[in-house]
């Protein structure tokens, strides 16, 4: 009732939620009463949570911030609303994003942009924009986000929360809406690394409804997290402190690190070459993938549908044209133009090349270091509005993020102080592949 009551208040200037389920949380929550009357003990029984909108939810609309969807209500929940469900969390609502979580800023939403809850005029990040403004607004104790390029560790380093995307098939994709498949996961965000390993116990995983979820065994996520850092080998990678780095963020994230090395950490330079090309890598992959996920939303089945169509190609083309908006639009034809014949070999192609040499780089400094620690992101949260304009300048503000999801490793965000504008910054923490223990036992530590 304190955060429902605490969601109209604040909800309305910071239009994180896009549904807020009010009543069936009441009913979830006493559920949960229930259950714990019975003698159930789980830590996550009656705690309160936020979906992103990516996340299909049985009977509540689920509309990845389309106009495509915006009134899709799925039959089923996805793998990670379940499991959560399933360990006695209380679903709160759905949360605000990019649309089809495509988007550094949240403003490529149908529902409008989220604002920061540190400034109202800044953009949260994105496209987890929603999870990290509740959780930093006190609006849930804790979301769930999706990072394809950076989307939950970039809004959570603009918001001062803590993220963290997973290894490439630890947590289920199944019923999470598809962005770009070979890069999409999905991760906890919460105030704490300790908060973020409860939730991670409960959304990691084998499934086999996810065709490329991993076997490995899901370890006790909490159980290293008061290890002490004692012999820590912590690699930082020069690429990330070049040119764009805005000097405030550097230093406080060189501060951080040097946080590290008073708890007993060993830090030393890494070398990560190919990291300048992650972005351009990631700008052919990840539309091209987009363009073939994408292609189920035809007007026929489940989504924004024209009216009075002349044929099924004039079907297909209005509802489209309505249903998607600009920048989904624009990722579209950009992921047909490299598949199609005659540039596939230019361009997808020579970009699945680099990803392979991206994962390179990143096993050769896990022959060297424990975990590579640097900056999210090349700045704090900027303006509403500032880098709409340009998308390319947009695309820079995950310079730091991709190169992790092109290599398919575990990173995280955590908060490591403030500007002297007062706005959040992040450090962020990658480690080797289902290394998340390692990277929560470092957070732990650090916060
Ligand atoms: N900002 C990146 C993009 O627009 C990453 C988004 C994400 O991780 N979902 O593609």
């Amino acid at each position: 009732d304190a955060l429902l009551a605490r969601i109209d208040a604040v909800n309305p200037g910071l239009n994180a939620y896009i549904t807020v389920t009010a009543e069936t949380a009441r009913q979830a929550a006493q559920a949960a009463d229930t259950r714990r009357a019975a003698g159930e003990s789980s830590p996550l029984l009656g705690v309160p949570i936020a979906h992103k909108d990516i996340f299909c939810t049985e009977g509540v609309r689920t509309t990845c911030a389309s106009r495509m969807l915006a009134d899709f209500v799925s039959p089923y929940d996805a793998t990670v609303v379940g499991r959560l469900k399933a360990a006695g969390t209380v679903m709160l609502g759905k949360l605000n994003m990019d649309e089809f979580a495509m988007g550094s800023s949240n403003e490529t939403s149908h529902f409008g942009p989220v604002k920061n809850p540190w400034d109202a005029e800044r953009i949260p990040g994105g496209s987890s924009g929603g999870s990290a403004a509740a959780v930093a607004a006190r609006l849930a104790p804790a979301a769930t986000g999706t990072d394809t390029g950076g989307s939950i560790r970039q809004p959570a380093a603009m918001c001062g929360i803590t993220g963290l995307k997973p290894t490439y098939g630890r947590v289920s994709r199944y019923g999470m809406i598809a962005f770009a498949s070979s890069l999409d996961q999905g991760g906890p965000m919460a105030r704490t690394a300790a908060d973020c390993a409860l939730l991670l116990n409960a959304m990691a995983g084998f499934d086999d409804k996810d065709s490329t979820s991993s076997p490995a065994e899901r370890p006790d996520f909490t159980a290293q997290l008061n290890q002490p850092l004692q012999g820590l080998r912590v690699g930082v990678p020069e690429e990330f402190f070049g040119a764009g780095l805005d000097p405030e963020v550097g230093a406080l994230v060189q501060e951080a690190i040097g946080q590290l090395e008073k708890l007993g950490a060993t830090v030393k330079s890494v070398h990560l070459p190919n990291n300048p090309h992650a972005v351009s890598t990631y700008y052919v992959l990840a539309p091209a993938e987009a363009s073939s996920n994408l292609a189920r939303f035809d007007g026929v089945r489940y989504t924004h549908r024209a009216e009075n169509p002349k044929d099924l190609i004039d079907l297909y083309k209005r509802s489209r044209a309505a249903g998607f908006g600009a920048e989904v639009q624009r990722r579209i034809l950009i992921g047909t133009y490299v598949l199609s014949a005659g540039y596939y070999d230019a361009y997808y192609r020579k970009a699945q090349q680099v990803r392979a040499l991206i994962r390179q780089d990143f096993l050769n400094a896990f022959h060297e270091v424990d975990v590579i620690a640097g900056p999210t992101t090349p700045s704090a949260a900027f303006r509403l509005g500032e880098k709409t304009a340009d998308p390319v300048s947009m695309y820079l503000a995950d310079i730091y993020t991709i190169a992790v999801n092109l290599a398919g490793i575990p990173a995280m965000s955590i908060p490591c102080g403030f500007t002297q504008a007062g706005l959040p910054v992040g450090l962020q923490l990658m480690g080797n592949y289902f290394e998340e223990a390692r990277l929560l036992n470092v957070a732990h530590q650090y916060q």
